[in-house]
């Protein structure tokens, strides 16, 4: 399958102008959607997810018009909310078993198998008759894929997963994602840059609504190796670096500030070269739009 999204445009009725000209073009396999707070990423998702309109533009799924064929799209959508809210005094069994009701599985035994199946796949078989109150923000996020699992979509859509999730939660959460890109679209919007070299074959930038970059994580990062270097500076130089160099990320470790910039040779001054990541690539596009410490 492949999800092609052409010039989408879309301004609040408050005057903010959440996406300005979106292209992108999507196929099978784990697409991360990066940016910061509120760069668009939500306003994206959930346009794709037929639950927005846009100003200007076009979606195609295949041969679907995702904007005007919404009912076509929702059969084959699966979407995770950011705000995912679930019935505290219900089991997760008998939550599945009623959203796969409606939607459209009517023979019980085949819902039956169906409901045991994905709750196998998402890991909380032992859990199933828990009620859904007292599971964990890890398990709810795991159950959240299982009820957009369900109706086998095609074009999976979850929006900012992680957040708040412990380590080890979010590893689990990562395996089952990674699962799931085999044989369809997935789309994780984040802020977390890991989320995405560790997930997605193919990722966009995203900040003020436009579309900085897209490409595939090795290859961006790839493009800026021999670029990239790092020095320990005391706190209060920081400003006088940023005035002289394009420094793309600063961080405090035992009283030193470890800065990164970006420069076509090396910019000597007691900088080392260091290998690029995500980080970098990430940083150095929304510089471009953004002041660093408001990042
Ligand atoms: P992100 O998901 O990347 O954090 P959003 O898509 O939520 O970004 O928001 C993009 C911009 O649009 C932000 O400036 C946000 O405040 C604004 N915005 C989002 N939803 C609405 C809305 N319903 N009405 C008005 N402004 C909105």
């Amino acid at each position: 399958m492949q999800l092609v999204i052409n010039s989408l445009s879309k301004t609040y009725s408050n005057g903010v102008q959440a996406l300005n000209n979106v292209s992108l073009t999507l196929s099978n396999g784990m697409f991360g959607l990066l940016g910061p707070n509120g760069a668009g990423k939500s306003s994206l998702m959930r346009t794709l997810a037929t639950l927005q309109e846009a100003d200007e533009g076009s979606v195609f799924l295949d041969d679907i018009d995702v904007l005007n064929q919404k009912t076509k799209v929702r059969q084959l959508l699966g979407y995770l909310p950011q705000e995912f809210g679930v019935y505290p005094k219900i089991s997760a069994e008998r939550m599945l078993d009623h959203i796969a009701q409606l939607k459209g599985v009517i023979n019980r035994n085949e819902r039956k198998e169906l409901v045991r199946a994905i709750l196998d796949k998402v890991n909380l078989s032992n859990d199933k008759a828990k009620n859904l109150g007292t599971y964990s923000g890890g398990m709810k996020q795991r159950f959240g894929i299982a009820q957009a699992l369900i109706g086998n979509p095609k074009l999976i859509i979850v929006d900012e997963p992680t957040a708040g999730l412990d380590p080890a939660e979010r590893n689990r959460f990562y395996n089952l994602l990674s699962q799931l890109g085999e044989n369809t679209i997935v789309i994780l919007s984040t802020h977390i840059v890991e989320d995405v070299s560790t997930l997605c074959s193919d990722f966009a930038i995203i900040c003020q609504g436009e579309v900085l970059y897209s490409g595939k994580p090795e290859t961006a990062v790839y493009d800026i190796e021999g670029k990239i270097f790092s020095k320990a500076i005391d706190r209060n130089e920081l400003r006088i670096y940023q005035e002289n160099f394009t420094v793309i990320s600063n961080q405090l470790k035992a009283g030193k500030l470890h800065i990164r910039v970006v420069n076509d040779i090396h910019p000597q001054n007691g900088f080392i070269p260091v290998l690029p990541n995500l980080e970098d690539v990430y940083f150095s596009n929304i510089l471009t739009r953004m002041d660093i410490n408001t990042i």
